[in-house]
Parts: C-alpha cells; sequence; structure tokens
C-alpha cells in the first residue's frame, strides 16, 4: 500500500513542480487544483492553497527530493507587479513593478501599505511618497497617445497590458534579482506568453495569482507606487485639458468627453482618452441628440 506525501510550497516552487511534471499533466476540472499530474509511477496533486500531494510507487523519494531543494531556500526578496488606469476612459494606463526585499516588510507593513482599492487616494499620495524612496521600482507609464496607438494595432487590452507588465519587470529584474516574481494575474498565463511573442525580451519566471495585491505585499506596494504615479498624470492632464476630468467610465465620463469634442472636436480625444471604450460613442450620441 502506498503512502501520501504533502508539501506545502511558495508559489515560485510551484511553477517549478509545474515545469518538471509538465508533460505528465492530465485535465482536472477541480477548481481547487492548480494541476494535475501522473504516470505510472507517480501521481501529483497541486492545490491553489499551496499543497502538493504525492502517491505513487516513487511518491517517497520523489516527495524528499523536493523538499531537500526547496528546505534549503526561503524566500528573501520578491517583485510584484500591478496596473491602474484600465478601466478609466481618460487617463494612462501605468504598471508598476516593485522590488521588496525581506528587511524591508516591516518598514513596508508600518506604513499601511494594502489593497489601494481599499485605500483612500490621499492615504495612497502620503504612503507613496515614503515608499517611492526606499522601494526600488520600475513604472511604466503608457499615455493616451501611445494606448490608442497600441489598441488601433493589438485590438486588445490585455496584450498591452502584458507588453507593459513585461517592460517594466525585465527593466527592474535588470537591476534587481528577486526569489519570486509575482504579476497580479489579468489572463491566462498561457496568453499572457503568447502576446510576448513579438518582444525582444520576456521575463519569463512569473507567478500568476489573481488579487494579487491584497496576498503579497510586493503587489500591494506596486499598486499604491501605481496608483500614486496614475494621480500625478491625472492632475496634468486635467491641467492640459483645463477642467476637471471624472475618473472610470460612467455617465458623468460620456457628458465630460461630448463638452470636450463639442469644444476641440473629436481628435482632441485621441491625447486625453481612451478611444475603444464605448464612452466615446455615447458622448457622440450626446451631441447628435443635442443639436
Ligand atoms: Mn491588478
Amino acid at each position: 500500500m502506498s503512502m501520501n506525501y504533502i508539501l506545502e510550497v511558495q508559489p515560485k516552487e510551484m511553477e517549478q513542480l509545474r515545469k518538471f511534471y509538465e508533460d505528465r499533466i492530465v485535465n482536472n476540472n477541480n477548481q481547487y487544483v492548480l494541476f494535475h499530474a501522473k504516470d505510472k509511477a507517480i501521481s501529483v496533486t497541486a492545490y491553489t492553497s499551496g499543497k502538493v500531494m504525492f502517491q505513487g510507487v516513487t511518491a517517497k523519494s520523489e516527495y524528499e527530493a523536493w523538499l531537500a531543494q526547496f528546505q534549503t531556500k526561503t524566500v528573501i526578496a520578491t517583485i510584484g507587479s500591478d496596473e491602474v488606469g484600465t478601466g478609466d476612459f481618460f487617463g494612462p494606463i501605468i504598471v508598476v513593478a516593485a522590488y521588496l526585499p525581506e528587511q524591508h516588510i516591516d518598514a513596508v507593513k508600518k506604513l499601511g501599505v494594502g489593497d489601494s482599492k481599499k485605500i483612500s487616494d490621499d492615504t495612497i499620495i502620503s504612503i507613496a511618497k515614503e515608499l517611492k524612496h526606499f522601494i526600488v521600482h520600475k513604472s511604466v507609464i503608457l499615455n493616451n497617445h501611445y494606448y490608442n496607438k497600441m489598441y488601433a494595432q493589438y485590438k486588445n487590452l490585455n496584450k498591452i497590458k502584458a507588453v507593459l507588465h513585461n517592460r517594466a519587470l525585465v527593466e527592474l529584474t535588470n537591476i534587481r534579482k528577486a526569489d519570486q516574481i509575482i504579476v497580479d494575474q489579468f489572463c491566462d498565463p498561457k496568453h499572457y506568453f503568447n502576446y510576448l511573442t513579438d518582444q525582444k525580451d520576456v521575463f519569463e519566471d512569473i507567478h500568476f495569482e489573481t488579487k494579487a495585491e491584497s496576498k503579497y505585499l510586493a503587489v500591494a506596494a506596486a499598486s499604491i507606487l501605481a496608483r500614486f504615479y496614475f494621480l500625478e498624470e491625472w492632475i496634468k492632464l486635467e491641467n492640459q485639458v483645463g477642467e476637471l476630468l471624472p475618473k472610470g467610465a460612467s455617465s458623468l465620463v460620456d457628458e465630460t468627453a461630448a463638452r470636450l469634442i463639442q469644444k476641440h472636436g473629436i481628435d482632441y480625444l485621441n491625447q486625453c482618452a481612451k478611444m475603444n471604450f464605448k464612452n466615446l460613442n455615447k458622448a457622440i450620441n450626446l451631441i447628435d441628440h443635442t443639436v
């Protein structure tokens, strides 16, 4: 009779396991199972909880080999990456990748770094002003002009996000090496790498996870910095446009867009808005109905 052996692993280790057993992966419909690999000698079930179960003839020896390999390594530095601006008709998209070594974890926690969606803009600004001085990071800002060019070419927001995350990660990992790299997941990892086939440098050693900004401090720091730069860019944009701009994609946004079109013509929005959003047609309809 064979026994079950259970290992608890870090995201990066999970990736190593997945790669190792890749050619033995079989279909699984269990939402709590990341992958299930099996052949005659071994069955490996990896759970979203981070637990990995080994069963079968070679279970004991494979479990022990992985355990020995993983025990010698503890996570000492994490890079997290997150983006903002993808839900706003006006304004840029910004991706930040942030490097968080172990020695900064306490300071980052003390500043109150957490999920940026749950923190007010004023608090984000005061946290980020401290954070940006000691957390090494790279930000990539895609202004509306280039966003609209890219969207016209790719017709795919996830492709744009992938290109921006990749650029931030390539730049940051050139200057800082981390033990694990986490990207707040926005698409299937397979698609992510497909989107990058036309890029010169592709950073590959990534762990993707949804809601990562609420699970990993490094991603939370990245999301706060991204939001901070977004707010900075927003003020510049409002000064450039000469009026206050509403965030998001509400009917208030449609009304502002309609006003700007009437004032400056439709091409003007190319410099301050995302032209593929439905808000554009809604704004045009608003104008048609008032003429
Ligand atoms: Mn995100």
